[in-house]
């Protein structure tokens, strides 16, 4: 026999998961009056696909400006964005919506569902819009309305359904398309803490069934729930990592806060 050396052993370590979203020194400044508001003073944030990343903070510090400047739903000062292979601020606003409309989904606080139509219409409308036939856009809607547990509550209106019902509502809206990315803002913050549970439940089938989320929560049970935990003060990331090594965020009040002064706000006149 042949004496063939040692045996190879495999121990390279896999591909990391391709990158959803890249995001490298994103400021935001309002103007306001005599104000200026810096909300995102260099945003450095990397999302890989199947990744759940829950973002805290206390309020008035970035957390709802980050998710619309990084999915680019407002526009940037400064920085790059990239979402799937796509760089948001390079293209035309057009290009930006249609990106924005087949590339990702949005849970928000406020549920802004139309009142007039049904669940499943509403659920089919972005599907509509970006030209998947209706019969086609009819049964992904009523499909993912099942995966949510409303199949019963398809041709019911938004009036005619619970908070908890409503929120399962626009999380199936957001899904319908196949989203690389979900960003959700405050999901549960209209929701009684019952209710609130169970669309965290949702949301966390919802990612174990591969979805990668970006979810913006004052809820800890969420925040602390998740692989990883983005922390914003004032403006920037200070905790990007394991939730359990983050502070609370009690912790992280600026002082401004706790005199009652705004946060962040610079007078330049
Ligand atoms: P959070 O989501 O953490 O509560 P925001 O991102 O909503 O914080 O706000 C960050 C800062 O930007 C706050 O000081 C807020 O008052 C300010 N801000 C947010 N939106 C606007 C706006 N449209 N015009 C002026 N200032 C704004």
């Amino acid at each position: 026999m042949n004496d063939v050396g040692p045996q190879r052993t495999h121990t390279a370590t896999p591909a990391p998961p391709p990158q959803i979203l890249r995001a490298r020194g994103v400021v935001k400044t309002y103007h306001s009056g005599t104000h200026e508001v810096p909300a995102l003073r260099g945003i450095d944030l990397d999302v890989h696909v199947g990744e759940l990343v829950t973002v805290m903070g206390p309020s008035g510090n970035g957390k709802t400006t980050l998710l619309n400047c990084l999915s680019g739903l407002d526009d940037i000062d400064a920085g790059t964005v990239t979402v799937d292979g796509a760089d948001l601020f390079a293209m035309s606003d057009a290009k930006r919506t249609r990106h924005r409309a087949t590339r990702m989904g949005f849970v928000f606080q406020a549920f802004n569902l139309i009142p007039v139509l049904s669940a499943a219409e509403n659920v089919e409308l972005p599907l509509l819009i970006t030209g998947v036939a209706p019969k086609a856009a009819r049964k992904r809607a009523r499909d993912v309305l099942g995966r949510v547990g409303l199949a019963r509550r398809a041709g019911h209106r938004p009036g005619e359904l619970s908070g908890g019902e409503q929120q399962r509502v626009t999380v199936a809206r957001a899904l319908v398309g196949e989203p690389a990315l979900v960003w959700a803002d405050e999901p549960t913050g209209a929701l009684d803490s019952r209710t609130a549970g169970d669309i965290i439940e949702l949301l966390l089938e919802v990612h174990a069934a591969g979805q990668t989320l970006v979810i913006v929560t004052h809820d800890e049970g969420l925040g602390r729930t998740g692989q990883r935990l983005v922390q914003v003060r004032d403006g920037r990331i200070t905790h990007d990592g394991d939730p359990r090594t983050a502070p609370a965020v009690t912790e992280l009040v600026p002082a401004a806060a706790a005199t009652g002064a705004a946060t962040n706000a610079e007078v330049v006149s």
